[in-house]
Order: C-alpha cells, then structure tokens, then sequence
C-alpha cells in the first residue's frame, strides 16, 4: 500500500482498482509478501492532493479525500439530496447547486458513479508501468504529470470547518472551494465510536490533551474513552483513565447531538445529555469531527 491509501501492484503501480474476483480453483495457501517497498516515497501523491488528505508524515485524512472524490458517490449523493430537501425554491436550490453540478451528478446516476479526483493515483511513478518514465528524470515528470495535476483549473468539495477547508485555501487559493457536507451520518453510538478514527480531524484538535468518557444509556448501552492529544486520538471501549469530561447521553439523542442534528443546550436542556466538565470541551470535541 502508498502513501496514498491505494494498493501498489508490482507492474500496474496504483492504477488497479480492486473488484470482485472470480476463480475457477480452490485457494489453499497465501501468496508471499513482496520483498521490497513498491512505493517510493517520492511524495508527489502528497503535493497534488488538493484537499490534504495525505499528510507528509503518512497520516490520511479519511473524510477530507471522502468529501471531495467521492462527490457523487454514495455521501456525495446524500449530500445533494439534502440541498435538494433543504431548497426552499428552484432559485435557492441553483443557488446551493450549480447547474454543472447538476449535470455531472445526472451523469455519474447514469453511467456508474465515478471518483471525481484520483490525482493521487494518476501522479503515482509506482511499478513497472510507470518508473521507468520517472527514475531517469524526476524533474521532467514532475514537471509533465504532477504540475498539471496540481494547477488544474476545478472546484474543491470540502466539510465546513475541516482540515481541508484550511488546507485548500491556503496552498491553492485560486481554487474554487464548494462547502459540502460528507454525507457521512452516524447511526449509532458504537458506529460513531468505532468510525472516529476516519472522520477525526487533526487541525481541528489543536491545543486538546484531554480524555474523554461517554456512558450512552437507553436503547443502546455502551461506555467509551476518547483520548485526543498532540494532534492524535486514539479510542476504546470502556472507561479508562481519568477524565476530563464526562458525557452520559441517552444513546439517540447523543447520536443526533454527534449528527448535528440537535444543538448542545436543546440537548442539556432536555437532560438527555448530561455533561460532567467544561461544555467548551464538548464543543471542542465536536470541532474535530465536522460532518
Ligand atoms: S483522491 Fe484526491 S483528495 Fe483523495 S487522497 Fe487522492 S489526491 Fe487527495
Ligand atoms: S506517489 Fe510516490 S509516495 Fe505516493 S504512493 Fe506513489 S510512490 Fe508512494
């Protein structure tokens, strides 16, 4: 696997999209791993990244690379019917969604929904297909593949108050920005936690050494620790440590506060969510997963 998340096969680099495979014989040993890193470390799939998602220290920004490849894939497609039912008439809806964008979304319901980016991908000098254009001249590939990639004329779908939002602004201010929501919704308390990982934003966190205890109750019982520190999170199942905040929440109205579907004081208000702590905890908490 690169730097970019993708698969490296040996000749075909990371240009494999990996399917279902059908085979005509029994499987009964594994293949042997390969004996050397097919990925170079060039960091040209980091410099074309338009959102930031693939961070120069081999970290990946799930979300970020979600809102904007997977524009009209699944959360792309949720999003947009979400501005279609928030559209209070044709007018405020062209104004939310471009006509382009109409058009390219009626296209990829049509013929098979694609990935709108996949610079990573397409910059990639992995494998036998490609290396040999890259290793005898580096500067002239990077000036023939990745400067165009990375110049390109296009819109940017990142999450309000994202990593991206930042990232985009600031390294390709003359990028169109489009703010979007992910699509991504959690539909439960042990999905939430179990997914925190992906949408966790590490800008966001800034500043936070703080340990997290949530306690859901009601129709779905589980308690977790959340750890954000130095930029990183890591989570678990049940309570350890000492914490700085602690949240006890009637599991659907802690999803729906997580949702952003219900505020923080409606939600302290009708005490399905109690919080022992600073509420600025709490909201700092929900800056890091914008949605
Ligand atoms: S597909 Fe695009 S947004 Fe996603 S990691 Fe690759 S370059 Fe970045
Ligand atoms: S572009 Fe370079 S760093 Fe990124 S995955 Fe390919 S070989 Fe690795």
């Amino acid at each position: 696997m690169g730097k970019h998340r993708c698969v490296i096969h040996p000749t075909f680099g990371g240009a494999v999209v990996l399917s279902t495979l059908l085979i005509a014989a029994e499987v009964d040993a594994y293949g042997q791993p390969l004996d050397f890193d097919p990925c170079l470390d060039c960091g040209l799939c980091n410099g074309v990244c338009p959102t930031g998602a693939i961070a120069k220290d081999g970290a990946f920004d799930f979300v970020s690379c979600y809102a904007h490849n997977y524009r009209e894939r699944l959360g792309g497609f949720q999003s947009w019917v979400e501005s279609v039912v928030a559209s209070s008439s044709v007018k405020d809806y062209r104004k939310r969604v471009s006509d382009p964008e109409t058009v390219s979304m009626w296209q990829n319901l049509s013929i098979g929904a694609q990935t709108k980016c996949d610079k990573c991908m397409a910059v990639c000098p992995a494998g036998e297909a490609a290396i040999g254009e890259y290793l005898p001249d580096r500067k002239g590939y990077t000036e023939q593949v990745a400067h165009r990639l990375h110049d390109r004329d296009e819109t940017v779908f990142v999450v309000p108050g994202s990593d991206a939002e930042a990232y985009v602004t600031k390294r390709f201010p003359e990028k169109r920005v489009k703010r979007v929501s992910s699509g991504i919704h959690p539909q439960s308390a042990a999905g939430f936690i179990e997914n925190l990982p992906l949408v966790f934003q590490s800008g966001q966190s800034a500043g936070l050494d703080t340990t997290y205890h949530f306690t859901f109750t009601g129709a779905e019982q589980l308690e977790a620790t959340v750890v954000i520190r130095d930029g990183r999170l890591e989570s678990q199942r049940g309570h350890a440590g000492t914490p700085d905040l602690h949240v006890t929440a009637d599991a659907e109205t802690g999803v729906s506060f997580l949702a952003k579907e219900t505020s923080l004081p409606k939600a302290l208000a009708t005490r399905k969510l109690k919080i022992k702590g600073s509420p600025k905890l709490m909201m700092s908490f929900a800056r890091c997963f914008p949605l």
